[in-house]
């Protein structure tokens, strides 16, 4: 069994506790690897080095900052058929898509490298004669940086890149279920010569570890994604030092289709987005309001495309979807299809966890369908991260876009149209961070991602995200000194 250690300070340690958790496959149930238990010890020598660090590539030159990081890029992809294995093994999902996470990691960091030499400050009209005033952008400081199992790779460089960019030194935490692709790329960063101590790693289980790293003054920044309630809880210990937070945090995204709709289209959409890395996914497809004259249309064209979506082993090249991360959110995701049935939801597609062969070693839970929705079951209301998408009849678009709406997440949406007006009316009233129109695809780096409402605070990716690890700074500059006999000494 391989033993992992954690990052600190440029070397590879295990924890003083000297005990570990173990991480598991979730396709087999195996064990895969062995992480330390980091005590609060372990944090604070981490936020300590990441500290010093900080004084140091906080000055380095914003060019120089851009090297390391197009250089650590060039490593990561060097090392994608190593890490996507790693991070197929212990999250589950398809090799090539982890190939593309492990991609994206990379395009996210060689973007910011670039970022770097666009953070500028301002020279506003002084309103005195002989006197400037000048507006600077300071890096915040230490970050913590907390992404979830889902992606943990191209969610951690969200807020890894920007951070670096900015002049930010990190501590990440990642989740327990998947560390062991985060100290691989931690490791990559340092073989592409990150100064040491820029970038950290530590780890640990049940939250424990990442509430030490929010509590401590040290980290400046606290840059969470995962669930709604982690997130509150994030927001609270933050307060204590009002310290400077964005929160990704979870969806429950709407779709609406609308009669005019290209059905092909939506139907192809609605599917990629409802079903890719097994529905965990936090701008996923979750609820669909179909206007009620093209509904039994839609519905069919959903079952056919969803039946032939191929379940199993990640490493199979034919297959789309692996398994879900573990029991605790295979029994969630069942517990929401159970609902919708009680409230009079119809099950037309799938409904109950795979079986038989290699499917009772894992989580496997398939494409599942439910018709004749109403508001109030879990899968119109919370998010269920998993496979499974309700459908409800709507008169029209107003009440498909109140129904959207009535919702405490407000994260992403989606309309489908052939009028523009429509389109751009819902648009205009949707309740989200990111509306898609017509189609449904991966986010774009250089444009700004996060939620509305109890989805989250603050925006990562794009220039928007670089700004949430900078602080402004007014200094203003008696140039009459001079004249006073000051400013003699320049050398
Ligand atoms: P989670 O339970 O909230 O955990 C996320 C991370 O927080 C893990 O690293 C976890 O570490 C840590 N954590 C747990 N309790 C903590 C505490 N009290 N203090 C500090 N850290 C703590 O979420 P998840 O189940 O891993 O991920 C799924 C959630 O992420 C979903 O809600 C999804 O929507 C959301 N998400 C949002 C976005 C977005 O961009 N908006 C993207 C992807 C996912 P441990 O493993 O030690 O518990």
């Amino acid at each position: 069994m391989q033993v992992y250690k954690m990052l600190i300070d440029g070397k590879s340690v295990d924890s003083r506790s000297g005990e570990y958790f173990e991480v598991y496959n979730p396709a087999t149930s195996e064990e895969i690897g062995q992480v330390p238990s980091a005590t609060k010890g372990d944090v604070v020598e981490a936020l300590e080095s990441a500290q010093r660090a900080f004084e140091i590539w906080r000055d380095t030159p914003a060019n120089k900052r851009a090297h390391y990081m197009h250089k650590v890029a060039e490593v990561i992809r060097d090392n994608i058929d190593n890490l996507s294995v790693v991070l197929t093994k212990e999250q589950g999902k398809p090799l090539n898509q982890s190939k593309d996470e492990v991609r994206g990691a990379a395009s996210l960091i060689d973007y910011y490298a670039e970022e770097t030499r666009r953070i500028t400050g301002e020279i506003p009209p002084s309103e005195h004669q002989d006197r400037m005033v000048f507006v600077f952008k300071d890096p915040v400081g230490v970050v913590t940086a907390i992404p979830p199992w889902n992606f943990p790779l191209s969610l951690l460089a969200r807020a890894l890149a920007p951070a670096l960019a900015a002049g930010c030194t990190v501590v990440a935490k990642p989740a327990s279920e998947t560390p062991l692709s985060t100290i691989m790329m931690a490791n990559l960063c340092l073989k592409g010569g990150l100064p040491k101590g820029v970038f950290n790693v530590v780890t640990g289980s049940g939250g424990r570890v990442g509430e030490e790293l929010v509590k401590h003054p040290i980290s400046r920044k606290i840059c969470f994604t995962g669930s709604r309630d982690v997130g509150k809880r994030i927001m609270k210990l933050s307060s204590e030092f009002l310290k400077n937070i964005t929160l990704e945090l979870g969806g429950q995204c709407p779709a609406i289709v609308c009669k005019d709709a290209n059905l092909d289209i939506a139907v192809d959409a609605m599917i990629f987005q409802g079903f890719r890395n097994a529905g965990q996914l936090c701008n996923r497809v979750n609820r669909i309001y179909v206007e009620k004259e093209i509904s039994k249309e839609l519905i069919t064209g959903l079952v056919e495309k969803a039946r032939k979506i191929i379940i199993g082993d990640a490493f199979s090249p034919e297959v789309d979807m692996g398994p879900l991360i573990n029991e605790t959110q295979l029994r969630k995701v069942h517990s929401h299809v159970e609902d919708a049935i009680e409230k009079g939801g119809k099950v037309v597609l799938n409904g109950r966890r795979m079986s038989g062969g290699n499917y009772d070693k894992g989580f496997f839970y398939p494409p599942t369908l439910i018709t004749g929705a109403r508001h109030s079951m879990l899968v119109m209301q919370e998010e269920t991260f998993g496979p499974v998408i309700g459908i409800r009849e709507v008169r029209d678009l107003d009440e498909g876009i109140a129904l959207s709406n009535d919702n405490t997440y407000g994260l992403s949406a989606f309309v489908f149209t052939r009028n523009l007006k429509d389109a751009l009316y819902a648009t205009r009233r949707l309740e989200a961070g990111s509306v898609w129109v017509n189609d449904i695809h991966g986010t774009y780096v250089h444009c700004p991602y996060g939620g509305m409402k109890e989805s989250g605070l603050g925006r990562e990716q794009s220039h928007f995200g670089v700004d949430e690890f900078l602080e402004l700074k007014t200094v203003y500059l008696d140039l009459a000194e001079k004249n006073r006999g000051g400013y003699l000494c320049v050398h």
